[in-house]
């Protein structure tokens, strides 16, 4: 497929905003960019096992401080050109001049990348470091999707929090500051991980009293392993369900038992979320995409691309 051509942009791959109009949830797969040739490869069986479910799209993270960013424009180029995947492309801010910022999203463009996550990104180093400003570059998100917007006929899609930015200083300024990035251009939000449904609704109710009507999109962590479960309380502010987690570590000498308990935890929590009326479901896949596809399956979920 010619890479950057109008045709590849109008007809081979449509938008999120697209599949999100057309009123059917969407399913959706997170990628990281690999870093060595066995990383590649595990990418590749994954993208091809996920392919055979004919997701909504499929989207691969943008390295922070500078680690997997070549990487990421090469898989999401490699997608659009060797898959009938539709790829989304993170971009941050972070460390980024808005001259790189633009040549990155000419970048997405001339690889017929037409959707891009457009994230402010966290300081390297300490996530819950200062922001330091470079001069020349960006300072939060919603300006990130103002450069995207102006630069070309992108999709772009922003985060969102059900239980708030850590960053923010309370609701309201969280939601004021959603709000400017849909006001920015954002046609939609996938969220930060979570497992309370409850947070999720508490923010759709949150933006719906602001008049807010972004479709926002809820993010899935399966988490299969008490390795995970530990990962997850070191690294990440998400609260998982202690009942669960009590269940988990009490088979943790069976990881198959434990990698059950929490596939059907994660059908469960998906479930609610269909019954609530989400605009799609967005799987973290960790590159593997055996557990998520497992879910996919308990959940009946249609393919959605022929
Ligand atoms: P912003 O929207 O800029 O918000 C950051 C903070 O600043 C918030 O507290 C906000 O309320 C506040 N704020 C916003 N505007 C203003 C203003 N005008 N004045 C004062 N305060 C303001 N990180 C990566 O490095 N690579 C990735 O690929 C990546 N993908 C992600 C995908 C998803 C779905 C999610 C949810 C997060 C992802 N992240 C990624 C993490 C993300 O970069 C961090 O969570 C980051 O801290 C926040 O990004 P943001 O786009 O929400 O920032």
């Amino acid at each position: 497929m010619a890479s950057g051509t109008a045709s590849t942009w109008t007809s081979d791959h449509p938008t999120v905003a697209e599949v999100l109009a057309s009123g059917k949830p969407s399913y959706s797969f997170e990628f990281w960019a690999p870093k060595t040739p066995k990383g590649e490869r595990n990418l590749w069986n994954a993208l091809r096992r996920v392919e055979a479910v004919a997701p909504s799209f499929v989207s691969v993270t943008y390295g922070a401080g500078g680690s997997t960013r070549d990487g990421t424009v090469r898989a999401t180029q490699a997608i659009a050109e060797n898959t009938t995947l539709v790829p989304v492309a993170h971009l941050t801010a972070v460390e980024h001049s808005v001259a790189e910022l633009r040549h990155m999203i000419g970048q997405y463009a001339d690889g017929g990348v037409r959707n891009i996550l457009a994230v402010r990104g966290d300081p390297p180093g300490d996530p819950l470091g200062d922001w330091v400003a470079r001069e020349d570059g960006l300072t939060y998100a919603a300006e990130l999707v103002r450069l995207i917007k102006e630069s070309g006929n992108f999709c772009v899609g922003v985060a969102a929090f059900p239980e708030m930015h850590p960053r923010s200083e309370d609701w309201d300024s969280d939601v004021r500051y959603f709000v400017d990035k849909c006001r920015a251009g954002a046609d939609y939000a996938i969220t930060q991980m979570f497992f309370d449904p409850a947070s999720y609704l508490r923010l759709r109710d949150r933006l719906s009293a602001v008049g807010c009507e972004t479709p926002v999109i809820p993010e899935v962590m399966p988490v299969t392993s008490v390795r995970q479960l530990e990962r997850l309380s070191r690294l990440s502010t998400a609260v998982f369900p202690e009942t669960v987690k009590e269940r988990m570590l009490a088979a943790k000498d069976d990881p198959a038992a434990v990698r059950s308990l929490g596939i059907e935890f994660a059908t469960e929590f998906c479930a609610r979320l269909l019954a609530e009326g989400v605009p799609g479901l967005h799987f973290i896949t960790l590159n593997n995409s055996t557990a998520t596809l497992e879910i996919h399956e308990n959940l009946g979920l249609p393919h959605h691309r022929p």
